[in-house]
């Protein structure tokens, strides 16, 4: 069962699932390889408009609603989850925006995503990941500019953006009411991409530190108030996370569907592998756990559609998705036997693409303190 979907959107996704199959599926295997990041898919997604699918139609977007786009970047993470995390990266960096800009911000950002250029979204810190209230980058006031100065690290898209959404903190006594979250744009002095991070997966998203040295910026791209850049962060994240589950859902749907493939073909003991229960009871927990992750999407989707607080919803998504994929990554791998574990097979990608889901936008630990938080918050 997939997503219901309005007859716009299924246009887009038959054009997009043609797209997977013949420009992502094959070409991905080898930029998994090198580690490139593959700019010839980009630009084909671009040219088919799926850059456009975070952009609100007020601000020149397609109008899709949230279960619409997340068919589309679920049939995306399917055919390769580092491409839709790098799609998604831009949704992440205009998220905050959309959250605390004013409407020349909100405008202005989003005709850079919607002319092919990209953003990014800098929270990470070397010593402020899960605590991310504890970053150490600053933003100093002088006159009409702050200065920026600190370093982030594993930002997606940090090393081809051409905005970035940066948090800092204006005030370091008053824990997270002392920070803000500033725009600022490629090619500022002072801002540099740091060390790029050689992954275990998602190799077709690129991550990278950021390094900011005396960056001077307009207090014109602060974005809302001074002091809100914390609260900003969490509301984007709870957004964030439902598309981080919605990608997981690909991937685990794509390791269904080459070990059911794989269970038919394969013959041991006379007869194709499915036919032996341990088997086939396996893939159907793969088949269970993923449609429950994906009604887990749709559920916070709704609710974030319907302008309804979401935010346990999203975490629960989040984490049920990561988990749920690493484990049927597993099985997908234990499904194919010996073959699952050699890199002629698509498997072996697929696990290590799928770890990175119970790590990024808030690890699930992380994911389970905000559900955990919101049941005692009950009592
Ligand atoms: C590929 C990739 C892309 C990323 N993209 C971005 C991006 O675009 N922008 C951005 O800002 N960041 C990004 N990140 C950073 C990511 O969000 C962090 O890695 C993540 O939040 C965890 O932080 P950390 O790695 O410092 O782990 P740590 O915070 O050091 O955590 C280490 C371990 O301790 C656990 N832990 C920590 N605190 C607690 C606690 N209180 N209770 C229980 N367990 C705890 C964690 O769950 C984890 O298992 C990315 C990371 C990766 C790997």
């Amino acid at each position: 069962m997939a997503y219901i979907i309005s007859e716009d959107a299924k246009e887009l996704l038959k054009d997009a699932k043609e797209f997977c199959q013949n420009e992502i599926v094959e070409q991905a295997k080898q930029y998994d390889i090198t580690g490139e990041w593959p700019r010839e898919i980009y630009e084909k997604a671009i040219e088919m408009q799926l850059h456009m699918m975070d952009i609100p139609e007020e601000y020149g977007g397609l109008g899709l609603s949230h279960i619409d786009q997340a068919a589309i970047v679920e049939q995306i993470a399917w055919a390769d989850a580092g491409v839709a995390v790098t799609l998604n990266g831009n949704g992440l960096a205009l998220k905050p925006v959309l959250v605390a800009g004013n409407e020349e911000q909100k405008q202005k950002c989003c005709d850079i995503i919607a002319n092919g250029g990209w953003g990014a979204f800098a929270l990470t810190e070397p010593d402020a990941g899960c605590d991310a209230a504890n970053g150490k980058t600053t933003a100093v006031r002088e006159g009409d500019e702050y200065v920026l100065n600190g370093r982030k690290c594993f930002i997606t898209n940090a090393s081809v953006a051409d905005f970035f959404v940066v948090t800092a903190m204006t005030n370091r006594t008053i824990g997270t009411h002392g920070m803000s979250a500033f725009l600022v744009y490629k090619g500022t002095p002072g801002l540099s991409v740091g060390r790029h991070e050689n992954k275990m997966g998602v190799r077709c998203s690129t991550t990278s530190d950021l390094v900011l040295d005396n960056v001077r910026i307009p207090v014109e791209n602060r974005l809302g108030e001074e002091g809100t850049g914390f609260a900003t962060a969490m509301k984007t994240l709870d957004l964030a996370r439902t598309w981080c589950a919605v990608i997981g859902v690909g991937l685990a749907q794509r390791c269904i569907d080459e070990a059911a493939a794989y269970s038919k073909q394969r013959v041991q003991f006379g007869k194709p592998i499915c036919r032996h229960q341990s088997i086939e009871f396996k893939l159907a927990d793969m088949e269970i756990r993923t449609e429950a992750s994906r009604q887990l999407c749709a559920h916070a989707i709704t609710l974030a559609d319907m302008g309804m607080p979401f935010s346990k919803e999203s975490a629960a998504a989040k984490c049920f998705s990561g988990d749920s994929v690493v484990q049927t990554a597993l099985d997908a791998v234990q499904i194919l036997g010996g073959y699952g574990y050699s890199r002629e097979y698509p498997v072996e990608k697929l696990l290590r693409d799928a770890k990175i889901f119970q790590i990024f936008e808030g690890t699930n630990e992380i994911q389970r303190m905000v559900v955990g938080r919101a049941v005692i918050g009950k009592l």
